[in-house]
């Protein structure tokens, strides 16, 4: 039974080795048993501003992107829920299958400063401890009301809207995604792979 879990949520559309550097190092650094990339099912933050891919085919990419890494796992909850991800329900959930576990809620500094957006995110801080991932040297503050601590991990400059619009103008994804990654856009066809 894990003591200790990292929730790593996110659109993962598609997974890049941002979010896996992210995900390792602060396992490490905090000592987690496991990381969870929790995929989001409807990421309302960001369904009305374009085209998401479809939840299950995010959650493949994303067990592509773990299967062969220790510690790191992809979590469905949030897509077996449906409706409009919260992590804050997340968060409960988790508490109910892990007893006694202690619960680290890990967001980049992007989504760190939109903290207060989130919906309940009063619920998030006290259910979990915060873990902003910072860029070395960078410091972003979180209220000090919140139990939150900085894990430094080097900043690779990778997004999933960058690599979605490598897939349409032709530009090389090589070390930007893994190959198991890869393997999974193309056999289902995802972002109009012509890669
Ligand atoms: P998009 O470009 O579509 O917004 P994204 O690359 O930002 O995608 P998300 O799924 O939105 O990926 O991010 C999930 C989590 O990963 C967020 O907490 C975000 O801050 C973090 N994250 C995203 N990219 C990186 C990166 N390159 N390094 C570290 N953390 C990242
Ligand atoms: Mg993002």
């Amino acid at each position: 039974m894990p003591q200790r879990i990292g929730l790593f949520g996110g659109t993962f559309d598609p997974p890049h080795v941002g979010h896996l550097v992210t995900a390792v190092n602060v396992r490490h650094a905090l000592r987690l048993d496991v990381v969870v990339l929790m995929v989001a099912n409807v990421p309302w933050q960001k369904e009305r501003s374009r085209r998401i891919t479809p939840a299950e085919d995010r959650f493949a990419l994303v067990e592509a992107a773990v299967a062969d890494v220790p510690g790191l796992i992809a979590g469905r909850t949030e897509i077996d829920r449906g409706g409009a991800s919260f992590t804050a329900d997340t968060l409960v959930t988790l508490g109910e299958r892990y007893p006694g576990a202690e619960l680290f809620t890990i967001v980049g500094d992007d989504a760190a400063a939109g903290f207060t957006t989130w919906e309940r995110f009063e619920e998030v801080a006290s259910r979990s401890s915060l873990v902003v991932v910072d860029r070395p040297g960078v410091p972003v503050e979180l209220p000090e009301k919140f139990k939150w601590n900085r894990v430094e991990v080097p900043r690779l400059e990778v997004s999933s809207t960058d690599l979605r619009s490598r897939f349409s103008d032709g530009r090389p994804l090589d070390y930007l995604l893994t190959e198991p990654v890869l393997d999974v856009i193309r056999d289902r066809n995802l972002y109009g792979s012509a890669h």
